[in-house]
């Protein structure tokens, strides 16, 4: 992304957000709270229009292109809250979102073990971390090229949590697939991230490997 603007109504959310990830990379979306991520998210996924600036995934412009097509080039979104379809078993969630490739039933059941021991109950009757599960993995069934997760750990218990860091570690080693990371827990991120990309009101203010990011940097721009 370059130079992306983007308003609500009139009132303007991006003023100019830079980012880049190479094939492979986990990079952490970072800014305190109202700073753009979830907006810069929404514009990259295409659920919201930009007004200036260029968006490409692996050169393709996706300027313009509706949701569901940019979905099938290869974005994977796990939106923030959860929201895995009621009415429908786990695996009914995982097959209706499925696209040929790596990941299948049985390698999303292998990631989460509780999905296979779940899989024909309703999803609504799952526990929230559960549920967060299922939205991973029913992205991953899409085989994205490109990950998307909007504070997928928010609101949950800590082993559920852990559960759900020690999942996005395993993409990352074992599958190298690129991942775009929001979340609240800097401890986590610095730990899982190759590179950091920092917002503040709207814009990108620093980008760089994650091992250059500095308490300083912390202190200014994420108010920890
Ligand atoms: P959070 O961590 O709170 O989700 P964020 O960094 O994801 O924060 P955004 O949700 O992208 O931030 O919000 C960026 C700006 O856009 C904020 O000023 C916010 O108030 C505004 N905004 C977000 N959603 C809307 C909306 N639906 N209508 C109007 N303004 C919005």
């Amino acid at each position: 992304m370059r130079g992306v603007t983007a308003f609500y109504g009139h009132s303007q959310a991006l003023f100019g957000v830079d980012l880049d990830m190479a094939e492979g990379e986990v990079v952490a979306l970072m800014g305190r709270n109202g700073m753009g991520k979830t907006t810069t998210i929404r514009t990259l996924t295409r659920l919201m229009p930009h007004r200036e600036g260029t968006i490409r995934l692996a050169g393709q412009p996706l300027e313009g292109m509706a949701s569901h097509r940019a979905a099938r080039l290869g974005l994977g979104l796990v939106p923030e809250g959860r929201r895995a379809f009621r009415g429908l078993s786990v695996t009914e969630n995982l097959i209706a979102a499925a696209r040929p490739g790596h990941w299948d039933l049985a390698r999303v059941h292998a990631l989460f073990p509780r999905l296979a021991e779940r899989a024909g109950q309703d999803a609504g009757s799952l526990s929230g971390g559960e549920q967060q599960m299922l939205v991973i993995g029913r992205a991953l069934m899409t085989n994205p090229r490109l990950l998307i997760l909007d504070e997928a750990t928010e609101g949950l218990a800590p082993l559920i949590r852990a559960e759900i860091w020690a999942a996005i570690r395993v993409l990352r080693a074992e599958t190298g697939l690129s991942i775009l990371v929001v979340d609240k827990s800097l401890k986590e991120l610095v730990q899982i991230a190759d590179r950091a990309v920092i917002l503040e009101k709207g814009r990108t203010v620093w980008a760089g490997p994650m091992a250059d990011m500095t308490q300083a940097l912390a202190d200014r721009y994420l108010g920890v």
